[in-house]
C-alpha cells in the first residue's frame, strides 16, 4: 500500500464510522449489562422473541461492523506501517481494503478462515500470483 492510501483510508473509515453511528439504536455497550443496572427504566420485555432476535442480530452485525471499524482507526494509528497488511500472513490486503477499508485479513486467509472446515487447504503463499 503507497503511503497515501492510509490517509484516504483513514478518512474513509471514519465515514465509516460516523454512518454507523448517525443510524443510532445501536448498542456499543458491553454484552453482559451488570445486574445491577438493569432494574431501571428498560422496558424492552414487549419484544417479541422473534424480533429481539432480529435485532439483536442486525445490531450485532453494525457493532461488528463498528468495532472493526474501530479497532482499523487504533491499527492505523498506532502501527502505520502495518495498516493494510493481512493480519495472518503479512501480505499486502491491495483492493480489498478500498471497498472494506476494516478488513484485517487477505482474500485468501478470509477464505481460509472461512472455510475453516476444510482444513486440507493449502496455504497460500507459493500459490497466488
Ligand atoms: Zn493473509
Amino acid at each position: 500500500m503507497s503511503p497515501q492510501d492510509r490517509p484516504r483510508l483513514k478518512k474513509k473509515l471514519i465515514e465509516l464510522r460516523a454512518d454507523i453511528l448517525r443510524e443510532g439504536d445501536i448498542e456499543i455497550e458491553p454484552v453482559r449489562k451488570d445486574a445491577t443496572e438493569v432494574g431501571g427504566d428498560e422496558d424492552e420485555q414487549p419484544l417479541t422473541e422473534m424480533s429481539q432476535v432480529i435485532a439483536s442480530k442486525r445490531n450485532q452485525s453494525r457493532a461488528g461492523v463498528l468495532k472493526r471499524v474501530q479497532a482499523a482507526l487504533r491499527r492505523i494509528d498506532d502501527e502505520p506501517e502495518m495498516f493494510g497488511l493481512c493480519a495472518e500472513c503479512e501480505e499486502p490486503i491491495g483492493k480489498r481494503l478500498d471497498l472494506l477499508p476494516y478488513v484485517e485479513l487477505c482474500v485468501e486467509c478470509q477464505g481460509t478462515k472461512d472455510g475453516a472446515a476444510k482444513p486440507g487447504r493449502r496455504r497460500h503463499l507459493t500459490d497466488f500470483k
